[in-house]
């Protein structure tokens, strides 16, 4: 297993690391598989979309803060968090993706996507890689 830092900058932010997850993969000797992305933390997570025009990541994270609102009266967790948490789940915490031919086998417009949902925060990206014969 690998693991990747994440730097966000934002309190509410989407990173593409396609090229990082790349990255680990080229180095493997892995030619055909799965990866295995997991975020091990509770208010931030991950997500396949698309990464050619920035703006969908804009919307994506504007939609969440009107379906999410930072503060509600009825929220108990003490911490003050609780829109963090539940974007979280939202989103999820882990992507697989098939590897062929040493490469990720993404559509042509999508993107790997670090969550942050509480940040800005030094954050971490455990990744897995499980070669497995596709025939
Ligand atoms: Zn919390």
């Amino acid at each position: 297993m690998e693991t990747i830092t994440v730097r966000t900058r934002e309190h509410s932010q989407l990173i593409d690391i396609t090229r990082e997850i790349q990255a680990l993969v080229s180095e493997s000797s892995m030619d055909a598989g799965i990866v295995n992305v997991f975020v091990p933390h509770t208010t931030a997570g991950i997500t396949i979309n698309e990464s050619a025009d920035p703006s969908v990541a804009h919307d994506i994270l504007a939609v969440l803060d009107r379906l999410v609102p930072w503060r509600d009266p009825k929220y108990r967790h003490s911490e003050g968090n609780a829109a963090a948490h539940v974007k979280a789940s939202l989103v999820g915490s882990s992507v697989r993706v098939i590897v062929s031919s040493g490469g990720l086998k993404l559509g042509t417009w999508q993107g790997i996507f670090f969550c942050e949902f509480d940040g800005p925060r030094t954050r971490k990206v455990h990744v897995a890689l499980q070669p497995v014969d596709l025939g």
